[in-house]
């Protein structure tokens, strides 16, 4: 008889696990809360247009999520690789084209528009030492480890660099965190694949694809189903549900760590658990704001992703998509907020009203747009804080066959899809081994 194992939680993390246990030929059953499957990268329709409930970056670094993403199925939704070309609209500009070869950071950064010669040079010092392997100690925050590179650098590039990938401000976020995230994105992947968007919405992209391969497997994905409690009983695991109890070999539990409060956890040997919970009570949330604008269909941004951080005092946009260029909804921009008390307390009408000045007054001076959405997600990822301890593992074993998985656990990445990916990925090949055995 096959094993019988009980995935809670159908995220990026959740549904990467579900998907390897059942080719690994274990009978997956994957219990979700919500209607839609994703987690904090989701569809969401807005306005009747699919949007996500927020917009998402991929990078060529992504080697887990990119794996799957060929793996699933033959038919993968069409994804828009770009090179870096990092528009800080009329401020500084820097684009690097892999026609020079291995030279072709060097290129890049001298005919970066908006600095000087003397800046480039300091700018390229600095990646030089980051292509040498130059990691940042332990206890830096990011502000203080670029302290030294100039003014408007910091301003155009780091900081937003920072912002994008860590979520986190770069006064309180981890150098070394952010070490790894340059490294990886910026030296090792390919430039062709600097930036990564999808054109289709972010349930369709992997969830959706996972989950009807699951099935086809006799797989179950059991949607609008929230576990309330786990326990163990006679060597399997009891997971109960609205609708009732089932009993599992083996658990993958992959939900957001502040919804962990909400599930009752009952095990033999507590020990793990505590530890666990202990972790989970030291981590800090970043929130992140998409304020959705449709103008009229030929208002065109000059490249798919400007930002505009910084661009005027106090602005508060960070990022303006173009999905038009992305995924044909022509003339609607998505405007990026990441991590922000500020941005938080403002109420939506009068966040809405200085995104949109923000976006006219840059492109379309002539234009006002038909209709402005906001998405807020409060939670939407674990804060990079240079004070927060480091998980040591991607994968948190509670007792045998019970695993833990999900974005927030990478001993060195910031919390992302690619980490999520990693994660599940991981669980399954524990639960694999130890089942075997
Ligand atoms: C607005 C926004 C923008 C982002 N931008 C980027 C980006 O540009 N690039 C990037 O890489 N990452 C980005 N992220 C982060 C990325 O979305 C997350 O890292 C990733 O989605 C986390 O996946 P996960 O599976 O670990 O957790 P989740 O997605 O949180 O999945 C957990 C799932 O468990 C379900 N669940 C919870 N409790 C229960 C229960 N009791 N029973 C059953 N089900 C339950 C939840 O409904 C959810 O579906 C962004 C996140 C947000 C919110």
């Amino acid at each position: 008889m096959k094993k019988h194992i009980a995935v809670v939680g159908a995220g990026y993390a959740g549904l990467t696990a579900a998907y390897h246990l059942s080719n690994f030929g274990y009978q997956v059953t994957v219990y979700e809360s919500a209607r839609i499957l994703g987690g904090r990268a989701r569809r969401a329709v807005i306005n009747q247009q699919v949007l996500d409930n927020g917009q998402h970056i991929l990078s060529g670094a992504y080697h887990s999520l990119l794996k799957l993403y060929d793996a699933v199925d033959s038919n993968p939704p069409h994804l828009h690789k770009l090179t870096l070309d990092w528009w800080m609209w009329n401020r500084f500009r820097l684009t690097i084209k892999p026609n020079f070869g291995p030279l072709s950071p060097l290129v890049g950064i001298c005919r970066a528009k908006g600095i000087t010669f003397p800046e480039k040079l300091k700018f390229l010092s600095f990646l030089m030492g980051l292509q040498f392997g130059k990691k940042p100690k332990s206890g830096l925050t990011v502000a203080a480890w670029v302290s030294t590179q100039p003014a408007k650098i910091i301003r155009y590039f780091w900081e937003p660099l920072c912002v994008a990938a860590l979520n986190t401000p770069i006064f309180k976020a981890d150098a070394q965190v952010f070490y790894h995230v340059l490294r990886d994105g910026l030296i090792k992947a390919p430039l062709k694949e600097a930036l990564i968007l999808p054109s289709v919405d972010l349930t369709a992209l992997l969830p959706d694809r996972m989950a009807n391969t699951i099935a086809e497997q006799n797989g179950r994905i059991l949607t609008s189903r929230r576990v309330k409690a786990i326990y163990e009983s006679a060597k399997k695991f009891v997971v109960d549900d609205a609708q009732g109890r089932s009993e599992f070999d083996g658990i993958v539990l992959a939900i957001a760590p502040y919804q962990m409060k909400y599930i009752d956890i009952q095990l033999e040997n507590n020990q793990s658990l505590d530890e666990y919970r202990s972790y989970l009570n030291q981590l800090t949330y970043e929130s992140i704001t998409t304020v959705y604008l449709q103008y009229p269909s030929d208002c065109r941004l000059p490249i798919a992703m400007v930002g505009i951080h910084g661009c005027t005092e106090n602005a508060l946009g960070q990022w303006a998509f173009d999905r038009g260029q992305i995924t044909n909804q022509a003339g609607l921009i998505a405007v990026v907020v990441s991590t922000g008390d500020t941005v938080d307390q403002l109420p939506d009408e009068v966040l809405q009203a200085k995104v949109q000045s923000e976006i006219t007054q840059y492109f379309f001076p002539k234009q006002h747009p038909l209709w402005i959405k906001t998405v807020r997600e409060k939670r939407a990822t674990i804060s990079c804080d240079v004070h927060k301890v480091q998980s040591t593992s991607n994968v948190v074993s509670l007792t045998n066959s019970f695993y833990v998985a999900g974005d927030y656990l990478h001993p060195l990445y910031p919390a992302t899809l690619e980490s999520a990916c990693q994660s599940g990925e991981q669980a399954a090949q524990l639960m694999h081994k130890y089942l075997l055995t």
